[in-house]
């Protein structure tokens, strides 16, 4: 495992689309595995690939001692809506209201290709769609209620 850089806002990686995962392989494993090390060295809820430099579809989440890593993510229901504060590992200290659903279903894989279906509220469906939101370039900071 190595410690990755985690890219700040203004770098133009972070307002990329990053492509779906084809290939489950090492370089996935090793990936995921990076990215747990940087997420938890940097005391993250959560961090998506593209944060490290890499333009794949693959997130970690880590809320209510739950680890999850959701490889080509997708939310396939939304319900309700909850308004918390967030804050990014890109963005740094700042912490602003943003609106989410209250409760999401995301339907992932795993770093070895099996599909599977997991329903999150609250932090957890937070955390769920900030994380695909890096997957489509989108980041915290342009969802802020004033
Ligand atoms: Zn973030």
């Amino acid at each position: 495992m190595a410690l990755r850089r985690i890219i700040k806002v203004g770098d133009d990686t972070l307002r990329k689309i990053s492509k779906p995962v084809v290939k489950f392989d090492k370089g996935l494993e090793d990936l995921l595995d990076d990215m747990w090390e940087t997420m938890f060295s940097n005391d993250g809820m959560g961090l998506a690939a593209p944060q490290v430099g890499v333009l794949r579809r693959v997130v970690i989440v880590h809320v209510n001692n739950m680890r999850l890593e959701l490889v080509n993510p997708t939310i396939v229901y939304e319900e309700g809506e909850d308004i918390e504060n967030e804050g990014c590992l890109s963005v740094g200290s700042d912490h602003k209201k943003v609106k989410r659903p209250y409760k999401v279903t995301v339907k992932a894989q795993d770093r070895f290709g099996y599909e599977f279906t997991i329903t999150g509220e609250k932090y957890l469906a937070r955390c769920i769609c900030h994380e695909v939101d890096h997957l489509n370039g989108i980041l915290f900071i342009d969802k802020v209620e004033e």
